[in-house]
């Protein structure tokens, strides 16, 4: 009688232990890296645009997805010129960055290179009968304004980026 319990009891915990090493060599395929603080921050191109709506200010959508743009000398960054980083007001993404602001005097924020090329994506804009580069977030395929070539040297160019496209957070912390 002792001898069948004890076999019982040997099976049962063989069984579990099986469960649960199918169940730990499951996890990384169906579970993708958790980051709680941001939920769908790594499927931003798969927001549909009621999402964008939901998330954004009526200002920041009209610029950021319907490629509108602010009136000049309105905006919040124009003549904003702390230390820090300016985000995608989208997804996040860092951009540009203080150093590479100048005052350009034509009522929008400029800067004269982006954070880094690959966050930025240029494109032909032939709309309002001008052609003109369009400036889009790279992550997230938002409007950020457009690209000029008389900014200052060394690279010449100057990137007019609409102050509601973006949200600055400051070396010392967010503003
Ligand atoms: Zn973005």
């Amino acid at each position: 009688m002792g001898y069948a319990v004890h076999i019982t009891i040997v099976c049962l915990v063989a069984t579990t232990a099986t469960q649960m090493a199918s169940s730990c060599q499951q996890t990384p395929a169906n579970l993708p890296p958790q980051e709680p603080n941001q939920p769908n921050e790594r499927n931003v191109m798969d927001i549909t645009e009621q999402e964008w709506q939901h998330r954004l200010t009526p200002m920041q959508y009209h610029i950021l997805r319907e490629k509108g743009t602010e009136r000049p000398f309105t905006g919040k960054y124009n003549r904003h010129f702390e230390d820090g980083t300016y985000h995608c007001a989208a997804c996040g993404e860092p951009i540009f960055t203080s150093t590479a602001k100048f005052e350009s005097h034509c009522g929008w924020p400029a800067f004269s290179s982006p954070a880094d090329p690959n966050r930025v994506t240029e494109s032909l804009d032939t709309n309002y009968g001008m052609v003109r580069t369009e400036i889009t977030c790279s992550r997230c395929g938002s409007h950020l304004g457009h690209v000029f070539n008389d900014g200052p040297a060394p690279t010449g160019l100057r990137y007019c980026i609409n102050s509601a496209a973006m949200n600055f957070e400051g070396i010392q912390g967010k503003e």
